[in-house]
């Protein structure tokens, strides 16, 4: 063999090494390194299943090799090779080469030629060379997607314990889990299921349309004793969501084409239960927040309780004759904020954003957590000349907070800034209704929003 073709099959080769994205990516780029020195017609590689001793298809590795005569050629080769020093074999058309991890033997590789060669002195040569090098590419394979796999698995179920630190309202905690649970599934849908409690049947609550409707026959397979259903030849996963032998509902994996591997079924059984446990305690605690009067993340009063206040300071500055004003705010850009740091960076900035709030006002005003990222204020004996003041005075102190997100561990960021835009609102007595006092902020919001945010407009009839 010229050096020039040897040169050619040993860059071809590092390609493959160094580029290949997956095994698939990685099998073409050794056909066409291989092709470089012989003619192929196709590369094969199959490996020893760690825990069944069985043989896989390297690019397969789930699926147990159906052709029986293939089978057992290669379980043949590979007794062969195992205490033999030889680094490649030839028969007829096909070369065979041993793929080792140390001293143990790992799989085998095998070579289709175009046709029949003899005896190709240069290839074994080669062989020699090249067979560490290839074994090594394959363990990487091997043990890179494992570590990836679980980092990513062990950050997840962290993610969906710590939700529930914070958050306690289902139709906001589910599609969280369905977006992690997403992103952590590769080829395969995810949709997620809840009992409805008096019906019996199963209502999809993530996302929001389903593409086969035949999912909802296999949810009825579904008993708290089945444990995790399998359907269309492992094609379709169902996992039960359960809580003290009761079932909450499913998340359901699905692919019309491929088959859910080992290791996926596993990740998914314990994020399932990870999930139930999630959404159980949130059903809890929402039971014991109806009767509260404080919003569970900022501590500030929740939106019930605001209706409440609301109600007796109108009632109470009408009587009195006092200013009463109201003060609305919204932050700017949080979908953003979310988006790039995850929820929990989101929540973190909502509670930094309601305590520098807390911290800007004066004993008797009354700040609420309206919604998601509004918060509303009620500012009794105060004049709109002064509410507007308070109103620059916390637009500029959450300007100037530097939000420490540290704990969060993102790369390049310690800390980060938002800004909120105001809505500033006087009473009148002769308001009909109280709620006119917020939404005429509202509308004030609404303006500051539409005129750049980072604003405070006062709202004027
Ligand atoms: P704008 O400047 O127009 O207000 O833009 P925005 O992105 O803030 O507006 P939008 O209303 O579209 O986004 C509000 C986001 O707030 C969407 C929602 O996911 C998020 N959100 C609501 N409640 C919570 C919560 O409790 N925690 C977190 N992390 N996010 C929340
Ligand atoms: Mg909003
Ligand atoms: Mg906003």
């Amino acid at each position: 063999m010229d050096y020039k073709t040897f040169y050619n099959f040993m860059l071809k080769l590092t390609v493959a090494f160094e580029k290949s994205k997956c095994r698939g990516d990685f099998i073409v780029g050794l056909e066409s390194a291989f092709a470089k020195v012989l003619q192929v017609d196709r590369i094969k590689i199959y490996t020893l299943d760690d825990f069944s001793y069985t043989v896989k298809d390297f690019e397969k590795p789930w699926e147990n090799l159906s052709d029986v005569e293939e089978n057992k050629k290669i379980q043949e080769i590979l007794n062969s090779f195992v205490g033999s020093k030889e680094s490649s074999r030839l028969e007829n058309n096909v070369i065979y080469m041993p793929i080792f991890e140390d001293t143990k033997i790992l799989g085998v590789l095998k070579i289709t030629l175009d046709k029949k060669i003899k005896s190709d002195n240069d290839f074994f040569e080669i062989a020699t060379l090249v067979q560490k090098q290839i074994s090594y590419a394959v363990l990487n394979f091997k043990s890179g997607e494992k570590m990836k796999l679980n980092t990513k698995f062990y950050q997840t179920i962290r993610n969906i314990a710590k939700i529930i630190e914070t958050q306690y309202e289902l139709s906001y905690i589910l599609p969280i889990l369905g977006e992690m649970i997403d992103s952590f599934i590769y080829e395969h849908l995810i949709y997620i299921f809840i009992k409805n409690k008096n019906k019996k049947e199963f209502k999809l609550v993530w996302p929001v349309n389903i593409k086969d409707s035949k999912i909802y026959e296999y949810l009825e397979e579904l008993t708290p004793k089945s444990g995790v259903v399998i359907e269309r030849e492992g094609k379709v996963g169902i996992f039960p969501l359960l809580s003290e032998q009761k079932l909450l509902g499913a998340v359901v994996a699905y692919n019309p084409f491929d088959k859910l591997n080992e290791n996926e079924i596993n990740y998914l059984d314990e994020i399932s239960k990870q999930a139930s446990i999630t959404i159980e305690r949130a059903s809890e605690y929402m039971k014991i927040l109806k009767d509260a009067t404080l919003d569970a993340l900022t501590g500030l009063n929740n939106r019930h309780q605001f209706a409440l206040r609301l109600r007796e300071e109108t009632a109470s500055a009408k009587r009195q004759n006092t200013p009463l004003c109201c003060i609305m705010t919204d932050i700017d850009f949080f979908k953003k904020v979310n988006d790039t740091y995850g929820h929990a960076v989101g929540d973190c900035v909502l509670k930094n954003v309601a305590r520098t709030i807390k911290k800007e006002l004066r004993e008797n005003d009354i700040p609420s957590r309206y919604g998601g990222e509004e918060f509303a204020i009620l500012l009794p004996h105060t004049t709109v000349e002064e509410a507007e003041l308070v109103a620059q005075r916390l637009r500029m102190a959450i300007e100037k907070k530097k939000i420490n997100i540290e704990e969060y561990n993102i790369e390049g960021t310690k800390h980060i800034n938002v800004t909120i835009s105001v809505g500033v609102s006087l009473y009148d007595k002769k308001m009909k209704e109280p709620q006119l006092l917020y939404q005429n902020a509202d509308k004030a919001l609404y303006m500051a929003k539409e005129s750049g945010r980072n604003k405070v407009v006062v709202y004027c009839n």
